[in-house]
């Protein structure tokens, strides 16, 4: 038997926040839990997962997944996978339907873990403890000051090697400031940190590499989606025309999106929130070593740090500003990433986190 239940959180920015090809001012946190039959003595554990997305992902888990898992054994995380994504079928993997999938995922791998008493990343095994990160955000709608202000403490105060910052404003329409802004960040970090950038898609094929080319004093280290994600001979173009490390794959949702890019970037990137779940992160690490390649974990940072422990070929986790700050606002046991890479959890069973019902219900959708 196996029970799925599902709330959604809508929590506002701590202030506006865009990139090359998106604004906004809140995120919606979709949380599944995963109940099965009560374990020796009648403990009945609570495995959790969550996605970033519209609300109506919730629907997705009540009326399509929760119904197909019911009768399974909440152990036999693949036949719930299997049985779940056989079930979305006709409403598409991509998107709502693939978020809603991999935050159900995310509960039942928990809930495996809770049920055996273990911590989620005993259970899957580990290759490393520490979990190697990059910071995350400089928004395009930040002032000078602001990006100072964040940069400098991530670099400064945390200790953290990498940082990242968006570029591409308004679909590439302010070449000038993107330059600017990626100087102002190489002024406040000095040589004590790697400068990543995103563009978001925001720019076309010819007009990523001149920017990188302008900003060749810059010393960039990673160029995420130069040119729009479905644009895959352009991002493989780029690629092989800038020093700085081209990665891009946020929005797969399915192994055959990971196959189909992994011939055109130099870091694949997996969301374990997106892609599937942590059944599906393993398999598309999988692909992505095979192809030669390292992987990177694309926000949601608490929801990764047992899987990213797992896969040999993981170059890094990224520490999203936004997301980083929700966790911290809505679960107890989330860690800090000072020093450049965050702690698996290895004592307490799961991924070692309680979700914070009473402060959470303020931001309650649904
Ligand atoms: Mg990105």
């Amino acid at each position: 038997m196996i029970r799925l239940e599902v709330a959604a959180y809508r929590i506002p920015t701590d202030a506006a926040e865009a990139d090359g090809t998106l604004a906004w001012s809140s995120t919606t946190l979709v949380l599944v839990r995963a109940r099965g039959e009560p374990v020796d003595g009648g403990t009945s554990p609570v495995g959790l997962g969550w996605t970033y997305g519209p609300a109506a992902t919730a629907g997705v888990v009540t009326d399509l997944l929760a119904p197909v898992v019911a009768d399974l054994d909440p152990d036999d995380v693949p036949a719930a996978w299997q049985a779940m994504c056989a079930r979305v079928r006709n409403a598409g993997r991509p998107g709502v339907a693939g978020l809603a999938l991999s935050a159900a995922d995310c509960a039942l791998w928990d809930l495996k873990a809770r049920r055996l008493g273990v911590p989620l990343a005993r259970l899957l095994g580990t290759v490393r403890r520490q979990v190697p990160v990059y910071a995350s955000g400089g928004f395009t709608s930040y002032d000078a000051e602001r990006q100072h202000r964040q940069l400098a403490g991530w670099v400064r105060e945390q200790g953290i090697p990498r940082v990242k910052i968006k570029i591409g404003e308004s679909r590439g329409a302010a070449e000038a400031r993107d330059l600017a802004r990626m100087a102002a960040a190489r002024a406040t970090i000095g040589d004590a940190a790697e400068l990543f950038v995103d563009a978001n898609g925001g720019y076309r094929r010819k007009q990523a590499i001149r920017v990188m080319q302008a900003a060749a004093g810059l010393d960039v280290r990673w160029f995420e989606e130069p040119v729009s994600s479905d644009d895959l001979e352009g991002l493989g173009l780029v690629r092989d025309r800038v020093s700085a490390d081209v990665a891009a794959g946020e929005y797969g949702y399915d192994l055959a999106y990971v196959h189909r890019m992994v011939r055109y970037v130099d870091c694949q990137q997996i969301d374990v929130t997106r892609c599937g779940g942590i059944s599906e992160f393993l398999r598309a690490a999988a692909v992505a070593e095979a192809a030669g390649l390292d992987v990177s974990a694309h926000c949601a940072p608490h929801q990764h740090l047992a899987v990213a422990a797992a896969v040999p070929n993981l170059r890094h986790l990224e520490w999203f500003h936004d997301h980083v700050r929700i966790e911290g606002l809505l679960f107890a046991g989330t860690v800090s990433a000072t020093g450049g890479s965050a702690p698996v959890n290895l004592t307490e069973p799961g991924i070692g986190l309680a979700f914070r019902d009473t402060d959470a219900e303020r931001f309650r959708i649904r």
